[in-house]
């Protein structure tokens, strides 16, 4: 397993978040946490991106323990994330919202006696190629559509050449089309790049489009974990999903 949660609880003062959640993902699957909103799903992420500190329990990336760890070393070592709430600067372009990700990547692993400036150019455009922005470098990024800056977001989390990716509900408040396109696009990336993936999202035919494995979190706690055939004939997620207005 490329990423393991073990027996991972947070509590906020006397209230539990996320309740000895056990939860793996295989390298080169595409995995999905689903779950009402309140379930606990952007917590757990914190917690293992080291944005949150459990209360008890570890998470594992390959065999080293990450658990405690800061953001930025656990970022440096391989897990790359977009936020729920964007994270681009609005004012600058496409392209200088990219070469910074690149930038602070870089930074602590690229010699700077190589000739970074081209190495930088180049990589940034890569990526904007891979996201679906070429041709987009020179806009303001700030008067990109919706699904463009999520885009654009998927270009910034490439940039620590993550191995795992986590997305935060990567198609919150986009139109059907945009989710469609921008759920392709997420597929495409993971598999040439031949990432791991571990995403929220609420809607499930998105979830059933994509995800391998999924788990689902209800107030805090797994629920059910499975293939999508295996979780859509639960019978507790399907009383939970039944109950909501989606
Ligand atoms: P989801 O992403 O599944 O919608 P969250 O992980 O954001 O759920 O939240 C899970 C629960 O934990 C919610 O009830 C939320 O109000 C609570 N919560 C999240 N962060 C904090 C915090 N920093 N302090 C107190 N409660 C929090
Ligand atoms: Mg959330």
């Amino acid at each position: 397993m490329l990423l393991r949660v073990e027996a991972v609880t947070k509590s906020f003062g006397g209230f539990v978040a996320v309740r000895d959640v056990n939860l793996s993902v295989e390298r080169g699957r595409m995995a999905c946490v689903i779950g009402p909103n309140g379930a606990g799903k952007s917590t757990l992420f914190n917690l293992i991106t080291g944005h949150l500190q459990p209360t008890r329990g570890r998470v594992f990336f390959g065999d080293r323990d990450i658990t405690g760890r800061p953001p930025h070393a656990i970022c440096q070592m391989g897990i790359g994330r977009s936020f729920q709430r964007t994270n681009i600067f609005p004012r600058l372009t496409v392209f200088d919202n990219v070469q910074i990700a690149v930038l602070s990547h870089h930074r602590r692993t690229l010699n700077m006696l190589t000739p970074a400036r081209a190495l930088v150019r180049d990589e940034t455009m890569a990526l904007l190629d891979a996201v679906g922005l070429a041709g987009e470098e020179r806009s303001t990024s700030g008067t990109l559509s919706y699904g463009l800056q999520k885009q654009l977001e998927l270009g910034i989390a490439l940039a620590s050449e993550p191995q795992v990716l986590l997305l935060d509900e990567p198609t919150a408040g986009m139109s059907p089309q945009e989710t469609a396109d921008t759920i392709a696009l997420i597929g495409r990336i993971v598999r040439d790049r031949g990432l791991t993936l571990l995403f929220t999202e609420h809607d499930m035919d998105v979830v059933f489009s994509i995800a391998e494995r999924i788990t689902v979190l209800h107030q805090g706690a797994v629920l059910a974990e499975g293939t999508p055939e295996e979780v859509q004939r639960n019978e507790d997620v399907q009383r939970i999903y039944l109950g909501e207005a989606e």
